[in-house]
């Protein structure tokens, strides 16, 4: 039996579910196994027409009214419990869930851990992401349960209509050593880590007064903003959009670099991006060998023509 943590958010399960849902699905083909989701979030009705279309049979809800909010401590115990009792093994993503969670429930049950992994594996062997993304290694198992995580964007997503069944355990657990008092939003845009597209600016922008157009451009694709590192340093952007080496790492479908050489310190946090366009000044940056993409221009001139350009197509 194989497991897939779902893990939800405002508008239902996260985009990264459905990779994990495919990936799981695909290795059961060879196995025989049966996939089954596991969730502890509260699940409406978008997300059982969210499990049916991507081909997910059975969910089970592990239900306690005190799991509102996520406690990574808890959480993995609870899982850890679950996947032991079926012997089952589970797959996660690369999520900050999924981040916290896997390697806890692999140590609570003694099982092999694999996380970064990008395809399917042959005869047990997995394909692991290591240095951000500069080499890849083969490692199996030694374990006879496992849990893996896949990295973000690393998988295909398939579509395949099912019908659905939601079974609810409810857990009696001594709850959380922490109590959450409240949460409070403090933005409403776009988280970076979760973001399909991001519109990323450097040191080309010249300063913090020029930020308008990449935030224009943001808002028009629906992306989050990012910077290089010494655009945080400079106090033009917040810290928390710095990407790369020794800031956040992501993977979106599609990474807009605007004014940014391409230092290797800053491509190995945004080398995994599905699609990398460039634009920039100079045809000999780093960053125009290293993307799919690259408009040699002046960001000035070619931005308000590339939102100018998307308001028309939007039309
Ligand atoms: C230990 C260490 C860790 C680091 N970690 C990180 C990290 O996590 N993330 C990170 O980003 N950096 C990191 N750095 C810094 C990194 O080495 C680079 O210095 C940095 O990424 C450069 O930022 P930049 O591309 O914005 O600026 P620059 O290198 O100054 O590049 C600006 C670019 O803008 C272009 N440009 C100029 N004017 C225009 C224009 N009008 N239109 C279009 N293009 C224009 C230029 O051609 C140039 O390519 C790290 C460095 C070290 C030593």
């Amino acid at each position: 039996m194989i497991y897939v943590y779902l893990e939800a958010h405002e508008l239902g399960f996260k985009k990264n579910c459905f990779e994990t849902i495919t990936y799981a699905l695909d290795l059961a083909k060879h196995t025989q196994e049966e996939v089954i989701g596991i969730c502890l979030s509260h699940i409406d009705s978008n997300m059982f027409t969210q499990a049916e279309n991507f081909g997910l049979k059975k969910i089970i809800q592990l239900y306690n009214p005190g799991f509102s909010n996520f406690d990574a401590q808890l959480f993995s115990k609870i899982i850890a419990h679950k996947i032991k009792t079926e012997q089952a093994n589970i797959v996660f993503s690369n999520t900050v869930q999924g981040k916290y969670l896997a390697p806890r429930v692999a140590m609570l049950n003694h099982y092999s851990f694999l996380n970064n992994i990008i395809g399917l594996p042959e005869n047990l062997v997995f394909k692991k992401n290591v240095y951000s993304g500069k080499a890849i290694q083969m490692c199996k198992p030694l374990n006879t349960n496992w849990v893996i995580a896949i990295a973000s964007n690393s998988y295909h997503i398939t579509e395949q209509k099912v019908s659905c069944n939601i079974s609810v355990e409810n857990i009696d657990i001594d709850l959380s050593k922490i109590k959450c008092i409240s949460s409070e939003k403090t933005s409403d845009t776009i988280s970076l880590v979760d973001a399909e597209i991001v519109v990323a600016g450097g040191r080309g922008l010249k300063g913090p007064e020029n930020w308008g157009i990449i935030e224009e451009l943001a808002k028009i694709l629906g992306a989050a903003t990012a910077c290089s590192r010494p655009v945080a340093d400079l106090h033009w952007r917040p810290h928390h959009e710095h990407v790369g080496q020794t800031g956040i790492q992501i993977n979106p479908n599609l990474y807009i670099a605007i004014g940014i050489s391409g230092a290797i310190q800053h491509l190995a946090g945004v080398n995994r991006s599905k699609h990398i366009v460039v634009i920039n000044i100079d045809p000999e940056a780093p960053f125009v060998k290293a993307c799919d993409y690259a408009v040699i221009g002046d960001c000035f001139q070619v931005v308000p023509k590339l939102i100018d350009a998307i308001k028309q197509v939007k039309k």
